[in-house]
């Protein structure tokens, strides 16, 4: 059984469809990447299985549990944690203090500490400057945070919506070396909503190709960035 499946599953914003039947399927330690054109609806995809938005209907199953419809904080709950668009930090609390909110409900003073211990080894710039305020930081550190208090919760998965928006060639590099380093070290299950295809098929993956809310394509990331229905299904012709 796939550790996430999401069936048909639509969802709209007042007349607008957002997505429409949409389904994926994440196994357990495998990268998915979501990709397509502006207004696809990759983020609302990302929303509903966080329990942000909740879909009209279909059915999405994680860790065992049907969880369409359910609270965002039973969700994380079950070790799925999101990292939206935008790489929101709060800049005027320092790096630690941004890293503990992470944490959600959990009161185990020492888990917390291994947690943070954790984080520090995979991204050591973090450590460094933890008690400087995040505010401070450059967007790749700040990406770096964003994706440190994801995993403060535990996850089994971790969702991120457009990693590389607006950073450097070199820093995209980096996010995605440790990202990979997570999930072949620890087993970490990756969704990653990513505009660029070639980005995806550099880093190896499933990848699908949503398009007007719908999943128009699918398969293996390099393989697809090869062949002409990408392109042919991105731009809407044939
Ligand atoms: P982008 O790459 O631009 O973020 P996306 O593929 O992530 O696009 P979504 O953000 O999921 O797409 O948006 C899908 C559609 O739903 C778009 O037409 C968008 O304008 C619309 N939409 C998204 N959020 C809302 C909202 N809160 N209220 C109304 N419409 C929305």
């Amino acid at each position: 059984m796939s550790l996430l499946a999401v069936e048909n599953i639509s969802v709209r914003y007042g007349q607008l469809t957002a997505l429409r039947k949409a389904s994926i399927k994440v196994d357990e330690g495998e990268t998915l990447f979501v990709t397509g054109p502006n207004g696809a609806g990759k983020s609302t995809l990302l929303k509903a299985i966080a329990g942000v938005v909740t879909p009209r209907e279909g059915f999405i199953q994680f860790a065992g549990q049907h969880i369409a419809g359910r609270a965002p904080e039973d969700i994380a709950r079950l070790g799925f944690s999101m990292v939206p668009e935008g790489r929101e930090v709060f800049g005027g609390l320092t790096i630690e203090e941004n890293l503990r909110l992470g944490t959600g409900m959990r009161a185990d003073k020492d888990q917390v500490a291994k947690d943070l211990e954790q984080v520090y080894a995979v991204f050591p710039i973090l450590k460094d400057r933890k008690d400087q305020q995040a505010g401070v930081l450059s967007g790749g550190q700040q990406q770096m945070l964003v994706i440190g208090r994801a995993l403060m919760a535990g996850p089994r998965l971790i969702a991120i919506d457009e990693p590389s928006l607006g950073l450097a060639p070199k820093v995209i590099d980096d996010v995605y070396a440790t990202l990979i380093r997570l999930r072949d070290s620890r087993g970490l299950t990756l969704l990653i909503v990513e505009q660029s295809a070639t980005r995806a098929s550099l880093t190896g993956g499933r990848m699908v190709l949503m398009r007007s809310g719908e999943v128009a394509l699918e398969g293996d990331a390099r393989e697809l960035v090869k062949g002409e229905a990408l392109r042919q299904a991105y731009f809407g012709y044939g």
